[in-house]
């Protein structure tokens, strides 16, 4: 139980959500459910557990937004945050400036990142560094002569950020076509590597054969000499936790080998634990990327900060002794030196208490428990890989039929959960869980099992509507 000290009595909390819609924009808040419900406004949070002003806990199973990796409130963080503050808030890292923090940072994430992934750009967040990463890959075309080897390819379905381009890369503006104009110059997207959406009869290996031709295919049409570099996330999290056929990445990384094309993996939810590792690509999928992205669990949440990790390959082309070069890209968050000293406390902390081990471990136990959920009638699949995880839902198991969009029916189940005292995120069909790695045994139950009665409950009400 987090010990209640919200100073808000119930009169101040009704007034903080009428003021919420009268000036508070929130991402991807559906404009007439924000005048209609209002928010949920959260006062305080403890390891995995959020308060909301109205006093009721719950086990946050989202990890903020797959990021609390280590838990919420811990007092070393809150420390490591204040002396920082009080040494030296605030110094930029444009030119010639540095701060310790920001050196020390470079240094752990060079000794912690695969292979020679030497080399660190320090951003605001993951849309940041994968904003940085494909300037990078630009920048060393063109330091290379090679001018029109900047074409990007990556995946439908993807998540990479929410910047103009990080948005477009992700491959969703397919959904709502009407609502941006996304960029396409430059731009490929290949299929989603999800084996329960695959076409009836192909098994996995095949599934697995047409993705890699795809990928070859669309260099050759592109041509070699036009496509500068691949970009994908390990397991696709936004996208519903789609884990690709076994080496796939493996074999996607084989294919920008041949043809010179650089290997960018966005790693801004998979590293710092959230797959058991600190990165993801080389552990579990085989890979050396020439550059990785992260930000959430770097920190852990307690501090905006993003990264973008790159090869000595592409050092040695950029800063080529003599060449005179600079690299023309920076923001005034870069290097932070708060956040960066949150991200070493962070990283003490994971290291020190054996988390990854432990989230493998967990996480091994977390996907069993999770799959037990498959028995029933609308669970079409559950996806888990450590303390990623999520539940897709159907209206026919065997067709794998969705629910028309409008019915949402993750938001069914996620409001039966957090009446139960349980938080997961609803996205149209799907509920999505990334919970602390600190989660217990126990607490993994209670997940489920409450996640099990909320689904029941959702049933029995899709029948009472005349839903199903
Ligand atoms: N890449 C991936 C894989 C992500 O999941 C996200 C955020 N969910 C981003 C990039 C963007 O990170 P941020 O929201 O910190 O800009």
């Amino acid at each position: 139980n987090i010990p209640d000290v919200s100073h808000f009595s119930s009169l101040d909390n009704k007034r903080l959500i009428e003021s919420d819609k009268a000036h508070y924009m929130h991402g991807y808040h559906a404009f007439d459910e924000h005048r209609q419900h209002g928010s949920l406004n959260i006062t305080q949070g403890d390891d995995a557990y959020i308060r909301d002003a109205q006093g009721q806990q719950y086990l946050d199973a989202v990890g903020g937004m797959w990021c609390t990796n280590i838990g919420l409130a811990r007092e070393e963080m809150a420390q490591a945050i204040a002396e920082q503050t009080r040494q030296l808030a605030y110094s930029n890292s444009f030119c010639d400036m540095a701060n310790d923090r920001a050196i020390q940072l470079s240094e752990k994430l060079a000794e912690l990142a695969p292979g020679d992934l030497d080399r660190v750009f320090l951003t605001t967040g993951g849309s940041t560094a994968v904003d940085t990463a494909i300037r990078l890959v630009h920048y060393y075309q063109n330091c290379r002569g090679k001018h029109e080897k900047k074409q990007i390819i990556t995946r439908i379905n993807a998540y990479h950020g929410s910047t103009y381009l990080t948005m477009s890369l992700g491959g969703k503006q397919a959904d709502r076509p009407e609502e941006f104009d996304f960029l396409t110059d430059g731009i490929h997207h290949l299929s989603c590597p999800n084996f329960y959406r695959a076409p009836e009869g192909v098994n996995e290996a095949e599934f697995l054969e047409g993705l890699v031709a795809e990928f070859e295919n669309k260099i050759l049409e592109i041509g070699p000499e036009r496509v500068g570099a691949f970009l994908a996330e390990p397991i696709m999290g936004s996208g519903g936790v789609i884990i690709p056929p076994a080496g796939y990445h493996r074999r996607m990384w084989e294919v920008c080998q041949r043809h010179d094309v650089l290997y960018i993996s966005d790693e801004v939810v998979t590293s710092f634990g959230r797959l058991g590792h600190f990165f993801a690509s080389e552990a579990e999928f085989d890979i050396q990327p020439d550059i990785i992205t992260t930000a959430k669990g770097l920190t852990s949440g307690y501090q905006p900060l993003g990264a973008c990790i790159f090869s000595e390959r592409i050092w040695e082309v950029i800063a080529e002794p003599g060449a005179g070069r600079c690299f023309s890209h920076g923001f005034t968050y870069s290097g932070h030196p708060v956040a960066c000293a949150a991200a070493l406390k962070n990283i003490e902390i994971l290291e020190r208490e054996a988390l990854l081990p432990r989230a493998r471990e967990v996480g091994r136990y977390f996907e069993q428990r999770l799959r037990t959920l498959e028995d029933l009638p609308i669970v079409g699949e559950v996806r888990a890989r450590c303390f990623m995880a999520c539940v897709e839902f159907v209206a026919d198991k065997t067709t794998r039929t969705l629910f028309p969009e409008a019915l949402n029916i993750g938001e069914w189940v996620h409001l039966r959960a957090q009446k139960r005292g349980l938080l997961v995120r609803p996205i149209v069909h799907l509920n999505v869980m990334s919970p602390a790695l600190t989660l217990t045994h126990e607490q993994v139950d209670f997940v489920v099992d409450v996640l099990r009665e909320s689904i029941l409950e959702t049933l029995e009400d899709l029948r009472a509507a005349g839903h199903w």
